[in-house]
């Protein structure tokens, strides 16, 4: 029997759950029979009740399964923990808030076994709902980070996909501590389809990503899959080494034919600042690489649990 298993992050999404468990089972019913399914809720440090209704949940339904963390990892650790723990032959994210629809699951279960793929990612196409700057700097940010890295990161593209096994466990052996789940897909590589859908809103409660959190989650991405920015800093210095070599030779040349006027001070505290606001950009770069090393070596783990349902397979 083939197994499919659903790994939904929740933060404080007490309204959203109902609404989600309601719409997924309404989809997965009519999957071919002989499909066993399972659904891990990752509970992640929720403040609201949350758990209460995960909890409520998995007494109806056998195949709901949990993870309670001890306290907010974040959207990236909780995706970490339902990979390393669900079995399924076939996995998938989905987020609690109908983002991501679980009408495509059965087109994507389809695409799976009729097609030489290994995984149906999901992409929007509009981003209508969403404030119109968000919208910008994330179009900007998949321009960035494609012109920095050497494989694909698609604009758009959902945690939403449902991959084979041989997937899961390639993005599971990646133990990196600064987790930037979309670039681990990217990265792993395989043959990946990907089918389009226009932007839902969330069904009820909050985003839970603030303005600042994803300008923090796409520096992260970037710091996590390019080094690019670290030779930018290294060649705008040898382009100051230069210029300022070749003014060294041009005022000596001056001052030998014209004599030593002194002025230009303005001019000099203006070259300064610039200067300086160079260097301590370059270290602010260096310092970003640093810093994730600094998180990287001290290895701790990327999610602590508090509790589990007891139904798990001796793991
Ligand atoms: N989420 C999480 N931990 C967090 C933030 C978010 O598990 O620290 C979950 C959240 O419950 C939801 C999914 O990640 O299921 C996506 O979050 P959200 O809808 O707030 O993000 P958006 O769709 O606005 O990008
Ligand atoms: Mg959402």
């Amino acid at each position: 029997m083939e197994k499919i298993s659903i790994i939904v992050p929740c933060y404080n999404e007490e309204k959203a759950l109902p609404l989600f468990y309601e719409e997924l089972i309404k989809n997965i019913k009519d999957f071919p029979k002989n499909i066993d399914f399972e659904i891990l809720f990752i509970n992640d440090g929720s403040k609201d009740d949350t758990l209460k209704i995960i909890k409520n949940l998995s007494e109806k339904d056998t195949r709901i399964k949990y993870i309670s963390f001890s306290r907010n990892f974040g959207k990236e650790a909780a995706i970490f923990a339902g990979l390393e723990n669900v079995t399924g032959d076939y996995v998938t994210l989905m987020d609690a808030d109908l983002q991501d629809p679980p009408s495509l699951l059965k087109d994507m279960y389809k695409i799976l076994i009729e097609e030489d793929y290994d995984a149906v990612g999901t992409r929007r196409t509009t981003r209508k709902g969403e404030p119109v700057i968000r919208s910008i700097f994330a179009k900007l940010f998949y321009k960035l980070i494609n012109k920095m890295t050497s494989f694909e990161n698609v604009d758009g593209a959902r945690d939403y996909v449902l991959m084979k096994r041989v997937v899961v466990d390639s993005i599971i052996s990646l133990k990196e501590y600064n987790r930037y789940y979309k670039g681990l897909f990217s990265f792993v590589g395989f043959k990946i389809k990907w089918i389009e859908y226009k932007n839902i809103p969330r069904v009820a409660g909050q985003t839970k990503w603030s303005f600042w959190k994803l300008t923090k989650y796409a520096l992260e991405g970037i710091t996590a899959f390019s080094t690019v920015p670290l030779v930018f800093s290294s060649v705008i210095g040898l382009i100051f080494c230069l210029v300022s070599f070749l003014l060294i030779i041009a005022i000596i040349f001056k001052t030998l034919i014209l004599g030593d006027p002194t002025s230009g001070w303005p001019s000099l505290v203006c070259i300064i600042f610039m200067v300086s606001g160079i260097q301590l950009f370059s270290l602010g770069i260096i310092g970003q690489y640093l810093s994730k090393t600094y998180l990287e070596v001290k290895r701790r783990p990327i999610y602590i649990i508090r509790e589990k349902s007891n139904n798990f397979e001796n793991k």
